[in-house]
């Protein structure tokens, strides 16, 4: 048995993320995104009605949402922008590892932080030289005494520069793959970091993203997060939690290009008639709309399995990809839609397309999620 309502709680926090999208977002999106603005104003305004941080638990000052409330706020404020969204949601990201594998102590210390401060945090696993294969990182670590020190470069990483804190992801020995890498959470103003925001990107451009250098910073043990050796599978398990998140982002702005597209469908007038009257254009938008209720069930389908502690590797990956693929093909016919008003930035819908890219892009691209769920296929055999 199961049910397609959502309760009357998840409601509300659909409506306060809508008129947040509608009143803070949107009339602020495009400057952003031409001027590569980052949106401390609008974070700092949504810290401050609790939409940032969700899934902090309640015991660290946090709201103690669960992923598939998460995902129902996410898909609003994305359909907004994607870019400042992402500004605002990547705590989420670098907050995940401490909820899987964190002591109380550093749950405490740096979740709380979180949620008592306006503040932000990153999640560093990414490299020039390792992005798609993980296990190939070539940040290391060495203990000295007691202590850890850690030698590396992180690229692409999300609020870098603007992170008060880091989870980090380093090998013992690159020999090792997998098994040498653990994971560490540390203060971001350590001796021996340098960050530098990377910029001029396709999409999303109102969101930081970062080098970050690390130079001999050492750090206690109790920066350690969960058991030596453990941060490959830590890394992993926090994807299969945060992908889902990619499928609201896509629902977010495809509902948004399907919206944008629909409207001017029934204003733009050819051959003496709205565009809309031709079955060609209603073709494009029908499709787009099977895509997303599709996009939705997946989605909401990983997150619920989540919040029931079942494993959800596949489905988050199934999510994961037929989003990030279809927020592609959606915003790309609703540039079509437009024509060449279409291709202009005087309009929405460029730019909707140019953030929907990077779904196929992040936290493991739309082949590694194919990898994931053929390997388990033939797994099975
Ligand atoms: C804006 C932005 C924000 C990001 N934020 C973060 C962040 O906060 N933290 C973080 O750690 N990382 C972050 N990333 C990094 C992101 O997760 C990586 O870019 C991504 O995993 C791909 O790695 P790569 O760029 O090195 O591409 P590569 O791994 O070099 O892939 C290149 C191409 O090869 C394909 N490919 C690679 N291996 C295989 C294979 N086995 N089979 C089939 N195809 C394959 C890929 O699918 C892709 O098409 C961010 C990236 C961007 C662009």
């Amino acid at each position: 048995m199961f049910s397609f309502e959502i309760s009357p709680e998840q409601q509300q926090l659909k409506d306060l993320a809508k008129k947040f999208a509608a009143e803070e977002i949107i009339p602020v999106a495009a400057q952003h995104d031409r001027q590569e603005l980052f949106p401390d104003v609008v974070c700092r305004k949504a810290w401050d009605l609790g939409l940032m941080n969700l899934e902090v638990p309640k015991e660290f000052g946090g709201p103690g949402l669960g992923v598939l409330d998460t995902i129902l706020i996410l898909e609003e404020l994305n359909y907004g922008c994607a870019g400042i969204t992402n500004a605002l949601a990547a705590n989420g990201l670098a907050a995940t590892p401490l909820l899987l594998a964190g002591t109380d102590a550093q749950q405490r210390r740096y979740l709380g932080q979180l949620a008592n401060e306006f503040t932000f945090a990153a999640f560093c696993a990414t490299e020039p030289g390792a992005g798609s294969d993980v296990a190939g990182l070539s940040s290391t670590y060495r203990q000295v005494g007691d202590e850890f020190v850690l030698n590396g470069v992180k690229h692409f990483i999300s609020n870098g520069t603007v992170a008060s804190w880091y989870v980090v992801f380093a090998t013992r020995d690159k020999n090792l793959r997998h098994k040498g890498i653990s994971a560490f959470v540390l203060p971001a103003d350590l001796p021996g970091i340098r960050t530098t925001r990377m910029k001029d990107k396709l999409g999303q451009r109102a969101a930081d993203t970062a080098e970050i250098v690390f130079e001999d910073v050492t750090v206690p043990r109790s920066a350690l997060l969960g058991e030596e050796g453990q941060g490959f599978r830590i890394a992993m398990q926090t994807f299969d939690r945060s992908r889902p998140e990619i499928g609201a982002i896509a629902i977010g702005i495809s509902q948004r290009a399907l919206d944008e597209a629909a409207k001017y469908a029934m204003v733009r007038q050819q051959f003496g008639q709205p565009i809309g009257n031709f079955q060609a254009i209603q073709f494009m938008l029908a499709d787009m709309a099977i895509d997303i209720e599709a996009m939705r069930l997946l989605t909401y389908k990983a997150a619920w399995m989540i919040d029931r502690g079942a494993s959800s590797s596949i489905v988050s990956s199934y999510a994961k990809a037929f989003g990030g693929d279809a927020a592609v093909r959606i915003t790309t016919d609703a540039v079509q839609v437009f024509g060449g008003y279409g291709y202009m930035r005087d309009y929405p819908v460029e730019k909707l397309m140019r953030d929907a890219k990077l779904l196929q892009i992040y936290e493991g691209t739309s082949q590694i999620q194919r990898v994931v769920i053929a390997r388990d296929l033939l797994k099975q055999r």
